[in-house]
């Protein structure tokens, strides 16, 4: 791999967060202090010499860069106040632009008045759009996809969806062939034969399965929880929460949408809390609100140093994910009052055209780490794998 030296890298991570880096001498007390350092010691400030040195793509191609959580203990311990912790938060960030080839997700990052006034516009346009086609509001029952009908609703959520994987599938091919190449891992040695994959399907299983949805390392080795906050306040547990109500919300969303489509009911008609797709849209939308609630509670009361250091991107994803969530409650609750009231009608308006911008800009935000981390994660296990082999 040729060397590119990028001068102005040190100072373009300081505009995604990153303190002065550059009175970090090396010294190693971030890697004794980090609980994930377990390979070579040399984590996390290898990271911080790639930036001193202007080695952006070694850089970008570090699978480690999405190992970290953000817990703070390396900065806390740093004789230099170089902040590590909050480096690799930067860096992700950064990270997240560079495999982002509209420009979108810097502009989000660095100049927050501007990336407000996009998601504001995005969401007026959303709602305009949708409102253009509206239809009568029943007095008498809550017929929400009269007032917007479904139709707009389906097409539009598949455009928005297909340019949501496009931009992720990008993001995500960028990243994993940066880090493929610098790993010496090839599609051969990944697929080829019946041997590579086996090893495949065990790192993806340890990458999906144990870490990404079971989030053990997150619970039994980063433990910044200092003294041992109840279990209902632990970051992992929001964590998870957070994200398994989001993908329990997108479930249900998709379950609910496969019943209409086999003729099992209509979409938009009156069903019992019970009902599979409701029951799950209900539990995994309290769990997506309590986790995000604690998020911002936390980032707002300066809980930990990782949480005090936020950037505008990172409230407007919660602010989306919480709106979200929220307004689907208050659909719930107006479609079981007795006289349909009118303001379910404009909730469910304000609730779709927030949904859509959710969906359109999470590639672009915090959340893009929902995408590389599970891959970064391959990659380690994958690595791991061939260490003991050659062991
Ligand atoms: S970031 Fe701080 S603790 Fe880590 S190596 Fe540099 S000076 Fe030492
Ligand atoms: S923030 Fe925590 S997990 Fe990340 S490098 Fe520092 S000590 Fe390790």
């Amino acid at each position: 791999m040729t060397t590119i030296v990028d001068t102005d890298l040190l100072s373009d991570l300081k505009k995604f967060g990153a303190a002065d880096v550059s009175a970090c001498f090396s010294c190693g007390t971030c890697t004794a202090t980090c609980p994930l350092s377990d390979n070579d010691g040399t984590f996390p400030r290898r990271m911080i010499r790639y930036a001193q040195v202007g080695m952006k793509d070694e850089l970008l191609s570090s699978k480690e860069l999405w190992t970290c959580y953000h817990c703070g203990l390396c900065s806390d311990s740093c004789p230099t106040e170089a902040d590590p912790g909050e480096f690799m938060a930067a860096a992700r960030r950064y990270a997240v632009a560079s495999y982002d080839p509209t420009g979108l997700s810097r502009i989000l990052y660095t100049r927050p008045v501007i990336g407000s006034l996009i998601a504001v516009a995005v969401a007026a346009f959303f709602a305009v759009f949708m409102y253009a086609s509206h239809g009568p509001q029943d007095a008498a029952a809550l017929t929400l996809f009269d007032f917007v009908p479904e139709e707009l609703i389906h097409w539009t959520g598949i455009a928005v969806m297909v340019v949501m994987v496009i931009a992720g599938v990008v993001g995500v091919v960028t990243m994993a062939r940066g880090v493929a190449r610098r790993e010496g891992i090839t599609l051969s040695s990944t697929l080829g034969g019946r041997a590579a994959l086996g090893r495949s399907v065990a790192a993806l299983w340890s990458s999906l399965g144990i870490e990404s949805v079971g989030q053990r390392r997150y619970r039994e080795d980063c433990k910044d929880d200092s003294p041992a906050e109840p279990l209902y306040r632990r970051r992992w547990l929001i964590h998870a929460l957070s994200i398994w109500g989001f993908l329990g919300l997108l479930g249900a969303t998709i379950l609910d949408w496969g019943l209409a489509l086999t003729g099992v009911k209509e979409t938009g008609t009156p069903i019992p809390l019970w009902y599979p797709s409701r029951l799950l849209g209900t539990i995994a939308g309290i769990s997506l609100v309590y986790g995000v609630s604690m998020f911002m509670v936390n980032r707002a009361r300066h809980i930990n140093r990782a949480a005090a250091q936020s950037t505008a991107s990172d409230w407007l994803l919660l602010i989306l994910l919480w709106i979200t969530g929220a307004s689907g409650f208050f659909i719930e609750v107006a479609l079981y009052l007795p006289d349909a009231p009118a303001w379910g009608y404009w909730v469910f308006l304000f609730h779709v055209a927030v949904a859509m911008e959710l969906m359109l800009l999470l590639p672009f935000t915090k959340f893009a780490h929902a995408m590389y981390r599970p891959v970064a994660l391959f990659f380690f296990a994958l690595a791991k794998d061939k260490s003991k082999q050659t062991a």
